[in-house]
């Protein structure tokens, strides 16, 4: 088997595999072929893939000796037409968000898995890419808010007096949120989270965060520790509360998401307009449509004297780490595909398989995709 990795779109600076990965695929008895450069933005250059046993080339070449594709995210346009039937793709396609690229991928007759479908199952733990990037996203968008606001986030007591620790506000307490509640705490701010899942209550008070209940939320069992989305009367109650504690805040961090859904709308216009000058608002759910009424996706905006930044692709700005987590995923999801002979033997009756193939044989085979577009 041959396994071709590309160059990603434009603004990512990830890579599905570095260098230790393609050391470890060729003991499997894989090869791996990299396109020229792909590595570079992620600090791993040609001559290091080299070294690890892969072979450097061009991408019409890869799209024709190679049948297993790896990317991070949607391939490159001029890589998405050239894919065929005998082609098996893994990637995080976001398909709800990239219905057009589901469709091309469809059309091809390639065999397509998604890994932001990876089911949230113990035995799918080591593949779940969305938790080790929202890590990475948490992570970033506190030490990006302290570093834009002009207030300290620490307590400071000195002979200049006494400077007040830094409010900060966390929208949605999933692996992201937790993750920002963690880094505030140790940077010392004062930190308040609102989620619906009353699971989380315990996770936010053991990192030193104050959790903020709204009754009546909707929670559901059964859709797999995600959220569920809420009743209009819920939100509307839950953004007056947000209302209240955004005002008093320096910072509000928004992680608050629904799978495959429109994020919720929490933050609105006339909150940002209470909020102090100078705070900061940081919308990790901007590509889905973000949780601040004036976020604008891939944008950093002043609105009156607050700064608000929409961003969901930290992970992208430390790509080092984030390619070596996301690498280690991928790995873990190809030992359930690749034989002991180097050779792709796919269970598609397995249910981490099933979970997360879209497309095979001209079908959209994913019923929870189906259910989700529909
Ligand atoms: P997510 O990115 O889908 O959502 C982020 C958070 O937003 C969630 O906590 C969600 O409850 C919250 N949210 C949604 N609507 C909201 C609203 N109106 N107001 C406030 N908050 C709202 O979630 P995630 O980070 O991917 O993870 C969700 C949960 O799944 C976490 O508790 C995580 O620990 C769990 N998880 C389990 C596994 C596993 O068992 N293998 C793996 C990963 C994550």
């Amino acid at each position: 088997m041959i396994i071709g990795v590309f160059k990603e779109q434009e603004n990512e600076n990830r890579v599905a595999l570095l260098p230790d990965h393609v050391t470890q695929l060729k003991k499997w008895g894989v090869e791996v072929c990299i396109e020229k450069g792909a590595g570079i933005s992620s600090f791993a250059d040609d001559d290091q893939y080299q070294t690890a046993g892969a072979e450097l080339t061009d991408a019409s070449s890869i799209l024709s000796k190679a049948n297993l594709l790896l990317s991070v995210s949607i391939p490159r346009q001029d890589i998405l037409q050239g894919i065929r039937g005998t082609h098996y793709l893994i990637g995080t396609f976001n398909p709800v968000f990239n219905r057009e690229a589901i469709e091309i991928m469809q059309k091809s007759g390639a065999t397509a898995f998604s890994l932001d479908f990876v089911p949230r199952t113990t035995r799918a733990q080591a593949m779940d890419v969305l938790s080790s990037m929202a890590t990475i996203a948490g992570y970033k968008a506190v030490l990006e808010a302290a570093s834009r606001l002009p207030r300290f986030f620490p307590m400071f007591m000195s002979a200049a007096g006494t400077i007040k620790p830094a409010k900060v506000l966390i929208l949605g307490a999933g692996v992201a949120g937790l993750q920002a509640i963690a880094i505030a705490r140790k940077l010392g701010a004062v930190v308040e989270v609102f989620d619906v899942r009353s699971a989380v209550k315990e996770e936010v008070k053991s990192l030193g965060g104050k959790f903020i209940e709204v009754e009546g939320a909707r929670e559901d069992a059964a859709a797999g520790g995600y959220a569920v989305e809420q009743s209009e009367e819920f939100i509307r109650k839950q953004r007056q509360l947000i209302h209240d504690h955004a005002s008093n805040a320096d910072v509000v961090i928004c992680t608050a998401q629904v799978f495959g859904k429109k994020a919720p709308l929490l933050l609105t216009k006339a909150t940002v307009e209470a909020m102090r000058p100078g705070s900061v608002v940081i919308d990790l759910a901007a590509s889905t449509g973000g949780n601040c009424e004036l976020t604008q996706n891939g944008q950093s905006i002043w609105h009156k004297q607050v700064l608000i930044i929409g961003k969901s692709n930290y992970p992208s700005e430390m790509p080092f780490d984030a390619s070596k987590m996301y690498g280690n995923n991928l790995l873990n999801f190809l030992k359930l595909i690749v034989n002991k002979d180097g050779q792709l033997q796919i269970p598609f009756d397995d249910d981490i398989i099933q979970a997360t193939c879209m497309v095979k044989e001209n079908k959209i085979v994913n019923e929870r995709y189906l259910q989700l577009i529909k």
